[in-house]
């Protein structure tokens, strides 16, 4: 039997006006967004890198390229489809995601349940199964300057059961 495989995700983008804020495929209703060649989903793609870090796949970088024209606008939602559609995640089934948003606006705290339901609609596991911790930077730095918003995920992967 395989192992379990465990991978940790981290990504940031910087805010930008005149965009929509995208979190865990949520628009967050907010006066900024964040920059980005795709939709700037930075939970998402923490867990997109977490993924390929658990199977020792490279990085988000390398399969979604932020010069490549196909990505542009891309959703975070169809990145991680497309990543969970790879063949080698076929053998694997999720355990569960652990995701961290550190953002100093807006208040994340009532929009974690529709993130939730959201992202465990897509890993096909339940909700109680995906948690997102959103925390401030107290004030502090970049993302406490409200320049940017950071997140960190990790994920365990289990190997399917041969039937
Ligand atoms: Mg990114």
């Amino acid at each position: 039997m395989k192992d379990m495989r465990i991978g940790i995700g981290y990504d940031v983008h910087r805010m930008a006006p005149e965009r929509d804020l995208m979190l865990c495929t949520c628009r967050i209703p907010n006066e900024t967004g964040l920059d980005g060649h795709s939709d700037a989903d930075v939970p998402v793609h923490a867990l997109i890198d977490a993924l390929f870090g658990a199977l020792a796949l490279g990085d988000i970088g390398q399969h979604y390229p932020d010069d490549d024209p196909q990505y542009l606008g891309a959703s975070g939602e169809s990145l991680l489809r497309k990543t969970l559609a790879l063949p080698e995640f076929q053998g694997w089934r999720i355990g569960n995601a652990d995701i961290t948003i550190i953002a100093q606006k807006p208040k994340l705290a009532p929009y974690v349940p529709q993130m939730r339901e959201a992202l465990a609609a897509i890993l096909g596991i339940g909700a109680d199964r995906v948690s997102i911790k959103a925390k401030t930077a107290e004030g502090l730095d970049s993302v406490g300057h409200c320049q940017a918003i950071e997140a960190h995920a990790a994920v365990i992967l289990f190997p399917k059961e041969e039937a």
